[in-house]
């Protein structure tokens, strides 16, 4: 069956294509992952001096579990931007945060063969590093995500997450801001606690639950089992996650990251934390994590039109998930 369906958060149309699915797929080299060895891993310990100095560790018998330093080549400056002087086209100023947290020192292992408890030290970590990037002067946005496998953009296979603090809001969170106030005007409700409460009337895009956090297939999912993992209880932002629940989460989300590992062997993925911008409603966002598997790659119609072709509906990926 094919489909086309409307992104709630972002108003993008999704194509369902179920028959691309039998696609061949003649690129399987792609999905070799770039291993470095122990030895040359800036991120071992051991090799410390090759990165920028430590912000922020914690430790075990003296040795680091979680180390947090400034990205050696920054994608956002640290220093101030200057305006162009292009008076035609727009530029701005500002300054940005650009961190990696590296959540193991073992290089054989990835966040999903981390324990709920080792996991849970890293979203406590992750949310002081937010915190701190939120509050550095200029950054209106904080994207904490990672790209697991060189098909998702790593270029290090030590196990590493990014937060960028950048000093703009992004066209797909100004999407989010005007999708929520707007619900929020016409409905006076959320509309994620209301997506969360219709998912739960449906029963057919909902994978696992916990008992503070949910995880469902989004109906215009944009890849092949795209999971979004959200917390029943509306906070707006990730700084809002009480210390007690982060175990519930950490439960529920590594649960997610080993289906996606069963997907298929080396598979690659992104993940997303979706947090309030400087420019959102005060509490109108409900904060969510999008975990989103590299299946198939964007190419020209996506990259072209921002509008995605998904061989997969939700529905299906979501019974997949529930089996592996
Ligand atoms: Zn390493
Ligand atoms: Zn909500």
């Amino acid at each position: 069956m094919s489909q086309i369906r409307k992104d709630i958060l972002t108003g993008q149309w999704v194509i369902f294509a179920a028959n691309r699915h039998k696609k061949p797929y003649a690129f399987k080299h792609m999905h070799t992952v770039l291993d470095n060895m122990e030895s040359d891993c800036p991120f071992c310990p051991g090799n410390e001096t090759e990165t920028p100095k430590t912000k922020f560790c914690t430790k075990k018998d003296g040795k680091w579990c979680i180390r947090v330093f400034d990205n050696m080549y920054p994608a956002i400056d640290i220093d101030k931007y200057e305006k162009d002087e292009d008076s035609f086209y727009i530029s701005k100023s500002g300054k940005g945060v650009h961190e990696l947290i590296v959540d193991t020192p073992d290089h054989k292992i990835q966040t999903s063969q981390l324990s709920t408890d080792e996991f849970a030290d890293v979203v406590k970590v992750m949310k002081e590093r937010l915190i701190n990037a939120r509050d550095t002067e200029g950054v209106e946005y904080v994207q904490i995500f990672k790209n697991n496998g060189p098909m998702a953009g790593a270029s290090i296979s030590h196990s590493h997450w990014q937060v960028m603090g950048i000093p703009f809001v992004p066209e797909e969170q100004e999407k989010y801001n005007e999708s929520f106030s707007k619900y929020k005007r016409e409905n006076n409700h959320c509309l994620m606690c209301d997506i969360i409460k219709h998912e739960r009337e449906k029963k057919i895009r909902i994978v696992d639950e916990t008992e503070k956090f949910i995880a469902f297939s989004p109906y215009a999912s944009r890849v092949s089992f795209e999971i979004w993992v959200v917390p029943k209880k509306h906070i707006s932002s990730l700084a809002e996650l009480k210390e007690e629940d982060m175990l519930d989460f950490a439960e529920i989300f590594l649960k997610m990251l080993n289906k996606v590992d069963k997907l298929r062997a080396g598979v690659c993925y992104n993940i997303g934390f979706e947090d309030e911008t400087s420019k959102s409603e005060k509490g109108v966002h409900h904060w969510y994590v999008k975990i989103m598997p590299r299946i198939s790659a964007m190419a020209g119609f996506e990259y072209s039109t921002y509008g995605y072709i998904n061989p997969v509906l939700p529905e299906v990926a979501t019974k997949r998930l529930r089996e592996l």
